[in-house]
C-alpha cells in the first residue's frame, strides 16, 4: 500500500533531532512567547528573505490577520475588493470575506492551474485594493505582469504561500515577493509542524507591528490593548519542531522535484494529462516545489478506483470549487468554466521527500496500465 503522504515516516526521518527539541521545550518550562518562537521567526525571515516574521496559529489566521491589519491601518475599508484566483483552497477566500472584503475571482491558466495574469486587469475597479496571489500546488504564480499591475494601480500584493514554501521567483523566495505573505505549517505541507501552525512574513515595519499586536489580543504591552485582536500564536513546541525541519527543506524540495521529473518523463497514458513542466510554460520563470503532483483525467473516478485497487492512495485538490460551495451560495451564479473543469478532472499522486524509487516506478506502471473501458 502506497500512502498519499506518510507523515509518520517523514517525521521519523528527522530523529533524534525532533525528540531532542521536544524534550528541550518540555524542560524549559516556557510554552508560548519564548525563545524557540523568537529564533524560528528570525530563521524563517532569513530563509524567506523578508525583514519580519510573525509566528501565528495556522495559515488561515496568517492570511486573515494580514487583511485585518490593513483595515486597522486604514489601507482598506469594508467592502473593498481583493482579486483572488478562483482555483484555490477555501482558506484564501475565507481570509478575505472574514474581514468583510469582497473576493473577485479570476480564472486560472489551464497550463499552470494558477491565476491567469492576463485576466486580472479587466477585474480591477476603483474598489480594488489588493491581489491575493496563491502559489497553488507549489508552483510560483508571480510574474512581471502582476508586479506591474500591482505597482501601476497601487494595489497591495499579498501572497498565500501555504503550498509553496521554499519556492523561488528569479532569485527571491515566494513569500517575499509582495507586501506580506501568509504561510501554513499544517502537518501535510512541505514544512509541516506537529499540529496547526503558521507565519506571516513582511518587510513593512509598521505592518509587522500591527500584526504582532493583533495576533496577541491586540496588545503589544501586557494588559494594554490597542486593537480588538485575537489569540493566534505559534507555540514553543511547534517552533522547535519547525526549526529542525526548516534546515532540510531545500533538500526535501529538491527531492520532490526529482520525483516530479520522473513522473513527467515516464507517465505515458492518453487518458492522463500531466502538469506542464516549468520549461514548457513559455514566457515565465516558474519554479515549482511540488507540494502536490496533480494530473488530470476525464476518467478521474475510474482512474482513482483503479489506483486504489492497486494499492495507491490518491487525493483530489479540490473536488468542489469555492463558488460551488454551500458556504458561498452568493457566488453560485458565477461562470468559471476553467476552474470547474480543473475541479472535475484533477487527481493528486503520492509525492513526498521519503517516497522510494521503487514506489514511484510502481505508481508509473499502474498509471500507464490504466484504461477506462
Ligand atoms: C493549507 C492552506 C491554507 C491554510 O492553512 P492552515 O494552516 O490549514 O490554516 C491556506 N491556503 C492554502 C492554499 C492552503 O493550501
Amino acid at each position: 500500500m502506497i500512502k498519499f503522504l506518510d507523515l509518520k515516516a517523514i517525521n521519523a526521518s528527522f530523529e533524534p533531532d525532533l525528540s531532542n527539541s521536544i524534550t528541550r521545550v518540555l524542560e524549559s518550562g516556557r510554552y508560548t512567547l519564548g525563545t524557540e518562537c523568537e529564533k524560528f521567526e528570525q530563521e524563517y525571515a532569513n530563509f524567506i528573505g523578508s525583514k519580519y516574521c510573525i509566528g501565528v496559529a495556522n495559515g488561515l489566521d496568517a492570511l486573515r490577520l494580514i487583511f485585518k491589519a490593513y483595515l486597522e491601518l486604514g489601507v482598506m475599508q469594508e467592502g473593498d475588493e481583493v482579486i483572488v484566483p478562483a482555483n484555490t483552497f477555501i482558506a484564501s477566500v475565507l481570509a478575505i470575506t472574514e474581514n468583510r472584503l469582497v473576493p473577485v475571482f479570476v480564472e486560472p491558466n489551464i497550463s499552470t492551474y494558477n491565476i491567469d495574469s492576463g485576466l486580472i486587469e479587466s477585474k480591477i475597479t476603483n474598489k480594488t485594493k489588493a491581489i491575493l496571489l496563491v502559489h497553488l500546488y507549489g508552483l510560483n504564480s508571480m510574474d512581471e505582469q502582476i508586479r506591474q499591475l500591482a505597482q501601476g494601480y497601487g494595489l497591495k500584493l499579498v501572497e498565500d504561500n501555504a503550498q509553496a514554501i521554499g519556492c523561488k521567483f528569479q532569485e527571491m523566495r515566494t513569500g517575499s515577493l509582495g507586501h506580506a505573505a501568509g504561510h501554513s505549517f499544517y502537518p501535510g505541507k512541505n514544512l509541516g509542524a506537529f499540529g496547526d501552525a503558521g507565519a506571516i512574513t513582511t518587510s513593512d515595519e509598521l505592518l509587522s507591528k500591527v500584526l504582532r499586536s493583533l495576533a496577541n489580543y491586540g496588545s503589544s504591552e501586557k494588559y494594554i490593548n490597542e486593537y480588538k485582536g485575537l489569540n493566534s500564536r505559534l507555540d514553543e513546541l511547534q517552533a522547535a519542531v519547525l526549526r529542525v525541519k526548516l534546515r532540510r527543506l531545500d533538500a526535501d524540495n529538491e527531492r520532490r522535484v526529482l520525483i516530479a521529473r520522473y513522473y513527467s518523463k515516464n507517465i505515458n497514458n492518453k487518458f492522463v494529462v500531466l502538469p506542464k513542466s516549468t520549461e514548457e510554460i513559455s514566457g515565465h520563470e516558474f519554479h515549482h516545489v511540488y507540494h502536490l503532483f496533480v494530473i488530470r483525467s476525464q476518467f478521474r473516478s475510474k482512474l482513482r478506483d483503479y489506483l486504489s485497487t492497486n494499492g495507491i492512495e490518491t487525493l483530489i485538490h479540490y473536488p468542489v470549487p469555492i463558488h460551488r460551495q454551500v458556504a458561498y451560495i452568493e457566488f453560485a451564479d458565477l461562470n468559471l468554466p476553467i476552474t470547474e473543469l480543473i475541479h472535475n478532472e484533477v487527481l493528486s499522486l503520492p509525492i513526498s521527500p521519503i517516497i522510494t524509487d521503487y514506489e514511484i516506478s510502481y505508481v508509473v506502471d499502474v498509471v500507464n496500465s490504466f484504461t477506462p473501458c
